[in-house]
């Protein structure tokens, strides 16, 4: 497998779920190993979108660095991952990725719009040395390592139009384009006076949202389970700030964005331990082969 970028730039502007502000993006190639990056028009400064750059996980997941932030980078994030983007370049035109629909949808629209193109170095998945847990209580995600890449996900809410929702899903580019890019964020009517206090949900509609007053959606739904598969969505984009594609299967109860890079942190630090394992091995290795005149193969510590 090889690591793949967008043909040519491509942009496409909107307000923003929380800020309420205009902002608009453009997609450029990036050369291969560059990885996902945002950069900021304003000030030029670049955020890998890595778990690291991570600053706040509240409602959304925010990047940044030196005080420049870019808020709800999760279904932008998800889309470039569910179409096998692994090398790009996104500028930024204002503090948050626009929400457009309240999907991935559009997103995948304007990449496609764009066009994808091979590129020749490898493409290396991570594999996951052991099983992990975070979170507890009613509110938790399990990773254990697998030949591919899945996800069980159950969502549990008290409201009548959610109620327990269970999906289990191995992610392809169709499926992924057709059963769940499309499923849009949620909010709940009750709570948006005391989000836009604090500064969130200011761009919210239902235009760009699914809002859930006392008895149901106000707005139709794509899918009976529309609420499972966006949080599906979201863990896809969160997970995406690993920066390599991950052979393991995901199984999450009730998680959201502080959960999700929680996991991403805790992958991290078990494949470096890996790492760090494999390269005590190739230093043991190779004062034997110092001792016994020969050296050792190469590719031991590559992970
Ligand atoms: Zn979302």
């Amino acid at each position: 497998m090889r690591q793949h970028t967008i043909r040519k730039p491509v942009g496409i502007e909107g307000v923003g779920l929380h800020s309420g502000k205009v902002a608009r993006i453009t997609l450029a190639p990036a050369p291969a190993d560059a990885g996902i990056v945002f950069r900021v028009r304003s000030t030029g400064e670049r955020i890998p979108a890595r778990a690291e750059s991570v600053v706040n996980s509240h409602y959304a997941t925010t990047v940044g660095v030196n005080g420049t932030r870019i808020q709800t980078v999760e279904h932008l994030m998800a889309a470039v991952s569910g179409l096998g983007i692994d090398n790009l370049d996104i500028e930024v035109d204002g503090p948050e990725i626009p929400a457009l629909d309240g999907s991935a949808k559009p997103f995948v629209a304007l990449l496609a719009a764009a066009g994808r193109v091979q590129q020749s170095a490898r493409l290396r998945p991570l594999t996951l040395p052991c099983p992990l847990r975070v979170g507890g209580g009613g509110r938790w995600m399990q990773i254990v390592p697998s030949e591919r890449f899945r996800i069980t996900y159950t969502l549990d809410n008290d409201h009548p139009a959610i109620g327990t929702q269970v999906l289990s899903w191995t992610p392809s580019e169709r499926s992924f384009v057709e059963e769940f890019a499309p499923a849009r964020t949620y909010g709940f009517l009750k709570d948006l006076g005391l989000m836009r206090k604090n500064g969130l949900a200011r761009g919210g509609s239902l235009d760009n949202a699914i809002v859930l007053g006392n008895r149901g959606a106000l707005n139709g739904l794509r899918y009976r389970d529309e609420f499972v598969r966006h949080k599906m969505l979201d863990l896809v984009g969160d997970l995406a700030l690993l920066g390599r594609p991950i052979r393991a299967h995901v199984i999450a109860r009730n998680g959201g964005h502080a959960l999700n890079i929680e996991l991403v942190l805790a992958v991290q630090r078990a494949v470096g331990l890996e790492r760090r394992a494999a390269l005590e091995v190739t230093a043991a290795a190779e004062d034997v082969g110092r001792r016994e005149g020969f050296v050792p193969a190469p590719g031991l510590a590559v992970i």
